[in-house]
């Protein structure tokens, strides 16, 4: 059987290293906020290349305190992509304010910068992008765009973690970039955790305050904030894995080129540009017969996933949130994608095999 994930594999390369990392923290008896989130927050802001990195829970709390931290009055309307994982719109919704799906372009699935233009309102305040299954968006538009019509920008980079656009990384081109450190991520922990990066130390420091009580002083608390911090354990892990994440998106570019040259023209597969370095979070073809495709595949023993099957504004906790529901582009994606195996735990035999049995279809 060939796995669609296999977590203990994927950290296998990583345990010895962590076994030390763990047995570090524990004799050092701190738990929360202390050197191993500073360390990590200092190596992932200079991974990203910007100034500044908070560390939080997680992926959803770093969408929604970048969006706290921005401060926008409550109701305002924030752009989301019609395509994304449904933390993306929670966060708008978490935060207060109104998200407003704007569909993807269909060759790489990420927001459309030319349908941006139509969707911004009087009350529009933000473009939340998502950079996603690893591949930036277009960031040139949207951030003319944002500009000219004084709109923030939060990337989601949850999915991204290296991904560049013109040889930038993400997570520095808006005004906060968010990751998720879920353990599926390219860049994953034992277990949850987040950051928030950004250029403005005035904004990281409402981070820091956010995730702690509001206080930055023990017992001094300046804003209403939550409890929302990457603990110590995970930070020493992260720290760790940050220092090979380039030889794991490396990896998965590898195998994504297996696909890319030897997948015949029948299955839709992801768009290739000069502009983007794309870190293939998940590879996904598409296909007009997606399901019958996955039947045959785990008949013959490939494993795959569908991200995602239901389209955020079908959801249930979604009725009655958006003014329109007709979203075709996002619907066809939905309907016709799939994730193929690539991960740090793959081989190029692996994928080969697969490619050879996705061929016979
Ligand atoms: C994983 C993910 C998130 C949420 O991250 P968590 O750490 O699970 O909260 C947000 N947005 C996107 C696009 C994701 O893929």
């Amino acid at each position: 059987m060939i796995e669609f994930e296999n977590l203990a594999q994927a950290n296998r390369p990583f345990f010895e290293q962590y076994k030390e990392s763990f047995a570090e923290t524990m004799e050092r008896g701190w738990f929360i906020l202390g050197e191993n989130v500073r360390h990590f927050e200092q190596e992932f802001a200079r991974y990203c290349g910007v100034p500044h990195c908070t560390g939080v829970a997680s992926g959803l709390d770093a969408l929604i305190l970048a969006l706290r931290a921005l401060d926008f009055p409550p109701g305002n309307e924030v752009l989301v992509p019609s395509n994304t994982y449904i933390a993306t719109i929670l966060a708008v919704l978490h935060a207060g304010l109104k998200p407003i799906l704007v569909e993807p372009d269909i060759t790489t699935y990420n927001i459309d910068p030319r349908r941006i233009e139509d969707a911004v309102g009087p009350k529009t305040c933000a473009i939340m992008l998502v950079h996603l299954y690893g591949k930036s968006c277009d960031m040139d538009p949207i951030l003319k765009l944002a500009h000219r019509r004084g709109l923030k920008v939060v990337e989601d980079c949850a999915q991204a973690h290296g991904a560049k656009y013109k040889g930038r990384r993400v997570g520095g081109f808006g005004d906060f970039g968010a990751f998720s450190f879920y353990p599926t991520k390219n860049l994953g922990a034992l277990g949850d955790g987040g950051a928030v990066a950004s250029n403005d130390p005035r904004l990281d420091a409402m981070i820091g305050k956010l995730r702690n009580y509001g206080s930055d002083r023990k017992y001094y608390n300046e804003l209403i904030g939550v409890n929302s911090r990457l603990d110590e354990l995970q930070a020493g892990f992260l720290s760790i894995k940050l220092t090979r994440l380039d030889e794991i998106n490396a990896h998965k570019r590898k195998l994504a080129q297996i696909y890319l040259d030897g997948l015949k023209e029948d299955f839709i597969k992801p768009a290739v540009s000069a502009d983007c370095f794309d870190v293939y979070y998940i590879f996904n073809i598409r296909h007009s017969r997606r399901d019958a495709l996955r039947e045959y595949l785990l008949g013959h023993e490939v494993k795959t996933e569908i991200h995602y099957p239901v389209p955020p504004h079908r959801q249930k906790a979604m009725q009655g949130v958006f003014d329109k529901n007709s979203f075709p582009l996002s619907e066809e994606i939905h309907a016709t994608t799939l994730s193929l195996p690539i991960s740090y735990a793959h081989s190029e035999d692996d994928i080969h095999r697969v490619v050879e049995i996705m061929n016979k279809f």
